[in-house]
């Protein structure tokens, strides 16, 4: 069986730990006699699952007993709509800080159900950079960022904070888990689990029980936050093969020591290859600026389209997966999201000296 070397940015790779277990218990899941696909969302056996995914996300993330754990489907993306639908009345006004693409397009869909404004943008840098310079207006509902900017390989070092009657909302999807962060920060965050917490299909919202008041009844049913909170996310069937991934995933997390021990491999991963972008003397040219560089998301250019070219079809030869840029941007990207091991990194490190040798 050949593994490859898997860079890709979402769905992107899993630990292989957590794929044997579930192969393991793929045809008789506890003695169930059913994989846990086939069974009922209604079973004791699956409500167990569910409860479990939820329970160890609290604990490894610290969520106080004042938020609601829900796990949702439709994405981020999905999201994007249900913040604005949820928590923007016709008299406010909600607030975006625009860091990247992602932010962009969750801006669009709140432009769609009421009035917006910009508090910050980086894109007159290209978004290599995070925007600076907040302002809020004064009737905002809420700020709305994006921790980690997935294709252009920015990150949040320093979350701005907000007045605590203005909520701040977070889209945490290529970020949540790597590092630490103090929860009662956020009002509400959410994340696509299909980088640092699972497979796709699930998304996970974690919110202030006090923000779920605020949820209008008008709005439909599968979008409103109080639906899923009240029936703990079990209001229809629930993605049960993602959830139960995501399970195995977060027991993973706190086999490796928790979010602590996630922190500090992501750092060392990073900086092993930034280390080589700044060492290569131009021959690769990282994107964001260096005080804004992500642990999640490497991204770089070559000097010449051939170059960049050649380079990801060597880097496919050898192994390695998913390091095209995002398809807006060009260039390279190296995702080394929480399941990439320190080994992919050093191999993708090495690989890029010695192309670098033979190409200067
Ligand atoms: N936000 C961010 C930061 C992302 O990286 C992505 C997906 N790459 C999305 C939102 C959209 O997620 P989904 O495909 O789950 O809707």
């Amino acid at each position: 069986m050949k593994r490859v070397y898997n860079f890709n940015a979402g769905p992107a790779a899993l630990p292989k730990q957590v794929l044997h277990r579930a192969q393991e218990e793929l045809l008789d899941f506890q003695d169930t006699g059913m994989s846990v696909m086939e069974l009922s969302h209604r079973s004791k056996e699956y409500e167990k699952v569910h409860q479990k995914a939820a329970t160890l996300l609290q604990e490894l993330l610290q969520i106080p007993n004042d938020y609601e754990i829900l796990f949702m489907q439709g994405g981020a993306s999905l999201q994007f709509s249900a913040i604005p639908l949820n928590f923007l009345p016709s008299d406010k006004t909600a607030n975006y800080s625009l860091s990247g693409s992602w932010s962009e397009k969750a801006l669009k869909e709140a432009q769609k159900i009421g009035s917006t404004h910009t508090s910050s943008t980086a894109k007159e840098t290209g978004y290599s950079t995070i925007p600076s310079q907040l302002t809020l207006s004064t009737d905002a509902a809420y700020l709305h960022i994006t921790s980690n900017n997935t294709i252009f390989g920015t990150q949040w070092w320093e979350f701005p904070s907000t007045p605590s009657y203005i909520p701040l909302i977070a889209d945490m999807s290529s970020d949540i888990l790597s590092r630490t962060i103090n929860v009662e920060d956020f009002s509400l965050i959410y994340a696509g689990a299909q980088k640092n917490l699972g497979p796709s299909g699930v998304t996970v919202v974690i919110i202030k029980k006090e923000l779920l008041e605020q949820c209008p009844s008008n709005i439909p049913t599968m979008l409103n936050y109080q639906t899923h909170a009240k029936n703990k996310s079990l209001y229809n069937t629930p993605p049960t093969f993602s959830i139960y991934m995501l399970s195995l995933v977060l027991d993973w997390v706190a086999e490796q020591g928790g979010i602590e021990a996630m922190e500090r491999i992501n750092k060392e991963k990073a900086e092993l290859l930034y280390e080589t972008i700044d060492q290569s003397e131009g021959f690769y040219i990282g994107h964001a600026e260096k005080d804004a560089r992500s642990h999640m998301n490497v991204t770089f250019n070559l000097p010449s389209e051939e170059l960049t070219s050649n380079f990801l079809i060597q880097a496919k030869e050898e192994g390695f997966v998913g390091l095209g840029g995002h398809r807006m941007v060009g260039g390279c990207r190296a995702s080394i999201y929480n399941a990439v091991p320190l080994e992919s990194c050093q191999a993708l490190a090495d690989f890029m000296k010695s192309f670098q040798a033979k190409n200067r």
